[in-house]
């Protein structure tokens, strides 16, 4: 049985880098009907959060990577925490072997100079001692001399020299477990066969084989992903522009296209739209490329937008309310007339590749007078606006069957006969009724408009201008 864990520390958000992992975890786990699991790596109490945690957590079940076991909370599988293992004494008697075996010892600090081990014993009542007279004790795991060889799936035979290890921390003074110790147990005890992670845990490996050899204990397979970079091939970090789920989502980005640009870094699939949960059955560990990933922000806004133009239309909408909720910040009620909505929904992703862009485009459609741009006001001042809005408020009034057709007709027609320049028509009649020099096609607008919004819309703008 396949069983693999993402395992994040919560000092922080979800970065991309550590997304992707998690798919690649996930995929691997579904595709052998194996397990995956979340384990929240807290020991670190200083710089964990349960506001990490929370949006950790969150911005998994968004991207839709759900885990199979966990502690039962309220009838959901929650993530086990390492915090709650350390209170459940899990940790401690492999410390007390590694104490017994002499391949770890308690290390008695200075009082003044925490970095100086003044002594060093595998007795505990004397570590206890040390501690009631205030002096700081951790407990080390001892580095043997020799190498440490291990076969990593993507970067083949790595070797380290011991001696390039100092003993290794596995207790600390407050006496919580590290993470290199802690890791190592429960990879352990939760019987993970493929520890699947980023490379830059590549230098801790040989630690942590150390410690399973020491315990006695079965090596999983480790692998190690290239990093992300950015586009100029620095690990990708908030130098270059946003690097965290929470803040794709926020800027629009839909779960699935985003799942899919996170896929497209590493799997190695030619197809370029496509829903990575459809596909598990392609997915394959060993093809992960080997290169690291050039994130590419303006990629993933274009597969985004294929997505918008791809999905169903209520998908489309579902997205949109949820996103709309939590950043637009107003109540949806003007999305209540669905046919309306639906229909402006229609037009408006066609043309954009963001949630965000799509509410921008949208929400002049629904308000009965649509706020206006810098750039629209200064074209409502041109000379010929009132001309124009005059003889387009006539003539489409008096349009029998409101067709995108027919109106188009209309006015090509009017802008010929009445010898306006159609660019500045358009112009006019665009920022009149939708308050944006970009919008949906202007016919398509105004149709779905429809007829009485148009003319409102019209009238209103020619009193105000
Ligand atoms: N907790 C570690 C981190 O967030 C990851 C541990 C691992 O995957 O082994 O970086």
């Amino acid at each position: 049985m396949i069983r693999v864990r993402f395992a994040p520390s919560p000092t922080g958000y979800l970065h991309v880098g550590g997304a992707r992992t998690a798919l690649f975890d996930w995929l691997f786990a579904k595709k052998n009907g194996g397990k995956f699991i979340l384990r929240i790596e807290d020991t670190d109490t200083e710089r964990s959060t349960k506001e990490s945690e929370h949006s950790i957590v969150n911005d998994l079940k968004w991207c839709g990577l759900t885990w199979d076991e966990g502690p039962d909370v309220g009838g959901e599988y929650g993530p086990y925490r390492q915090s709650e293992r350390v209170e459940k004494g899990i940790y401690q008697p492999y410390v007390d072997k590694l104490v017994s075996i002499q391949r770890a010892y308690y290390a008695i600090y200075d009082k003044e100079d925490m970095k100086k081990i003044v002594k060093k014993t595998f007795s505990s009542q004397e570590a206890t001692l040390y501690k009631e007279k205030g002096h700081s004790v951790t407990v080390n795991f001892m580095v043997e001399e020799g190498k440490t060889i291990f076969h990593d799936l993507a970067k083949g035979k790595m070797e380290f020299d011991n001696s390039t290890f100092d003993d290794i921390v596995i207790v600390k003074s407050n006496g919580y477990p590290t993470y290199n110790f802690a890791v190592v147990v429960d990879d352990h005890l939760m019987k993970i066969t493929h520890v699947v992670r980023g490379e830059d845990h590549l230098t801790n490996t040989p630690k942590q084989i150390m410690i399973y050899k020491a315990l006695g204990w079965k090596l999983p397979v480790f692998m190690h992903i290239p990093l992300i970079l950015g586009p100029d091939k620095s690990p990708l970090s908030k130098r270059h522009g946003g690097t965290s789920v929470s803040y794709f989502r926020n800027y629009g980005i839909t779960s699935k296209a985003f799942v899919n640009y996170l896929a497209l870094l590493g799997w190695g699939r030619k197809e370029e739209i496509f829903d990575p949960f459809k596909e598990i059955k392609e997915f394959e560990l060993e093809k992960i490329s080997k290169k690291p990933s050039i994130f590419d922000y303006s990629k993933l806004e274009w597969i985004n937008g294929q997505h918008l133009r791809k999905m169903p239309l209520d998908e489309v909408m579902e997205e949109f309310k949820k996103w709309a909720l939590i950043n637009a910040k107003e109540s949806l009620s003007w999305l209540e007339d669905e046919e309306y909505a639906q229909k402006v929904f229609e037009i408006c992703r066609q043309k954009v590749n963001t949630l965000k862009v799509l509410y921008e485009f949208s929400y002049p459609f629904f308000c009965e007078e649509p706020p206006f741009e810098e750039k629209a006001r200064e074209i409502l001042k041109n000379e010929c606006a009132p001309k124009c809005l005059g003889i387009a408020k006539e003539n489409l009034s008096k349009l029998d069957e409101w067709s995108i057709e027919n109106i188009e007709d209309k006015i090509r027609e009017i802008a010929l006969r009445e010898d306006i320049s159609k660019k500045k028509f358009f112009q006019v009649l665009r920022v009149a009724l939708l308050g944006k020099t970009v919008t949906p096609g202007l016919f398509e607008s105004i149709y779905v408009l429809g007829k009485a919004r148009t003319i409102q819309r019209l009238s209103i703008v020619m009193k105000r201008i």
